[in-house]
């Protein structure tokens, strides 16, 4: 294809790298097929314990690497795929295939591993897909192993923008490091463990490229734009200078962002929380001055597990993340499992009654050790939330200690489908507080899977900007808070616009708080409220996007405003 080449992924990590590509993993490996002769099999049956073991012993090795330069927040991202190495459905499916089907250890892994991602990736959950993902990356940590190959290190001292169909986080552990400034990838996804970590190294990333990402040959200059979403290829020297200037812009920008309150430039406060995924998390979250845990995914407790821990564990966890934030408040997501696992509270099958239930309890205990909130995701009707709330009455009947029965527990709803958003005003008659969730939210209202990376599943669009302004004014009306924590508050060009629509709480991941910060610094309400005001009535995210980066442009322009004016 001819140069200069503009490639569009998932921007999933913020900042402006540029620098040679480095290719990883172009070699497609071929898997050979082989049968084993049942004299063979014990030795076939060894050799693939040893690449369990040396894989687990490379992932560990990682999780020091990862510890020592991070501290342990992260760690538990690595534990999962330490687990795995000894998970029955896998590692010991792997070995029976071995031995009752008679074929060679890397046959047998690729086998296994696609039977259990198949129906993974198939599901409506993110989450589930994701999990496809986990097992994608043991399998290739495995069959390196079984191949005897070695990871393709960047082997060079010059700044490095890796290019890969994909990155596990083991190996992502020590290939964010320098010489490497950027990352590139075929596939992946914002929320994927590679995301995080390329998050936490300060590494810009643009992920789920695509085919197209093929097209990058080694050596060549690209240019890694972390705002965008979007990979150069053949940068002219101008761009070059250009992507190293907005780069040092954006770092002085953060500086000293740890130290200075979330004010606009109007003096208006603005309240940031976290959005967190792990307990360990909580000491990052306190570190970037987080005023609080506005969104705890608690379904990542269950990463590793068929269902969720027991009440006194949940209340262990609950009760630690509680306390350590005291006394800023916390609020608990029930697990949002969708798919076949879903947990709503209407329509629960015995099984998911009982564990909406157990961790009910468990909040409940944990409220009475700091400032803790309830909230339900994906709450579609009103009768779902009475039900939610009858439901959240009966754990507290059901409980022994008099002072948890009594706690004080705000219950809330994500407003986070279009039906929520559209009978605002009714749900805010039962609702303590709303957070609005833009990322099933635009998914749900464009018609398009949370899965489907197009375009046109923004929040910017303006229907999605209407309903997001209608949750808001009945939470108003109501005299109930609303926050936003879905990834639009996470994104500097839109948080502007979430300003002047007049939210003035958000929650965003722990490595996004200081720059959420530094732009609430930047605004005026003033100016983003017309903004808002304008961008409600346009009539294509397009349009709203082109607003934003004319209005609000000025005082923001380091981050994100393209230096050729685009
Ligand atoms: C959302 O949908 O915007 C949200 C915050 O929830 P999650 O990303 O966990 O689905
Ligand atoms: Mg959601």
């Amino acid at each position: 294809m001819t140069r200069p080449l503009r490639l569009k992924g998932i921007a999933a990590s913020i900042g402006v790298a540029v620098g040679p590509a480095r290719l990883l993993g172009r070699e497609r490996r071929r898997l050979a097929y082989k049968r084993i002769e049942d004299a063979a099999v014990s030795t076939e049956l060894a050799r693939f314990e040893e690449a369990v073991s040396k894989s687990r012993e490379e992932i560990e090795v990682a999780k020091q690497e990862l510890t020592q330069q991070h501290g342990s927040t992260y760690a538990p991202i690595l534990d999962v795929y330490l687990l795995m190495h000894g998970d029955a459905l896998l590692i010991d499916a792997i070995s029976e295939s071995i031995r009752n089907d008679g074929i060679n250890a890397e046959w047998a892994v690729a086998r296994v591993a696609e039977r259990l991602r198949a129906p993974l990736l198939r599901d409506s959950s993110s989450y589930f897909r994701e999990r496809a993902h986990d097992i994608d990356h043991v399998k290739e940590h495995l069959l390196r192993q079984l191949c005897g190959e070695h990871r393709e290190d960047p082997s060079s001292d010059d700044p490095v923008v890796l290019v890969a169909h994909d990155l596990s986080p083991a190996d992502a552990v020590h290939m964010l490091a320098p010489p490497t400034v950027g990352l590139v990838t075929e596939l992946g996804a914002g929320s994927s463990h590679t995301a995080i970590l390329a998050r936490t190294f300060g590494v810009p990333a643009v992920v789920g490229v695509g085919a197209l990402c093929l097209e990058i040959e080694d050596g060549e200059e690209v240019l890694v734009d972390g705002f965008a979403g979007e990979v150069g290829i053949g940068v002219s020297t101008q761009q070059r200078e250009e992507a190293e200037a907005r780069r040092n812009r954006f770092h002085a920008f953060l500086q000293g962002e740890h130290a200075s309150a979330a004010v606009t430039r109007d003096g208006v406060e603005v309240t940031i929380t976290a959005n967190v995924e792990l307990p360990t998390e909580i000491e990052a979250a306190l570190e970037s001055g987080a005023e609080g845990i506005g969104l705890y995914r608690t379904e990542f407790m269950c990463l590793d597990r068929a269902e969720p821990p027991s009440e006194d564990d949940q209340f262990e966890i609950y009760r630690a993340v509680a306390t350590a934030m005291a006394p800023r408040n916390v609020v608990f997501r029930t697990f949002d499992w969708r798919g076949d696992k879903r947990l709503r509270a209407h329509d629960l099958g015995d099984r998911e009654r009982l564990w909406l239930k157990t961790q009910i309890r468990a909040v409940l205990r944990a409220s009475g050790q700091g400032s803790v909130s309830l909230m339900f995701p994906m709450v579609s009707t009103v009768d779902e939330l009475i039900g939610a709330k009858a439901l959240v009455e009966e754990c507290r009947v059901e409980l022994a200690d008099a002072s948890a029965r009594s706690a004080v527990l705000p219950v809330g709803m994500m407003v986070e489908v279009p039906s929520a958003a559209l009978l605002a005003d009714r749900f805010a008659e039962h609702a303590d507080f709303f957070a609005v969730g833009t990322n099933d939210l635009a998914h749900y209202t464009m018609a398009l899977e949370r899965g489907d990376g197009r375009a046109s599943a923004t929040p910017l669009d303006p229907a999605v900007l209407r309903l997001i302004a209608n949750g808001l004014a009945a939470a108003a009306a109501a005299d109930i808070p609303c926050s936003l924590c879905g990834d639009m508050a996470a994104d500097p060009v839109a948080l502007g616009l979430v300003l002047g629509l007049g939210f003035r709480s958000v929650s965003v991941p722990v490595s996004v708080v200081p720059l959420a910060r530094a732009v609430v610094r930047n605004v005026n309400i003033e100016v983003a409220s017309r903004v808002a005001e304008e961008a409600l009535e346009c009539h294509s995210a397009a349009a709203v996007r082109a607003v934003l980066a004319d209005r609000l442009g000025e005082r923001l322009d380091p981050l994100w405003k393209d230096p050729s004016g685009g």
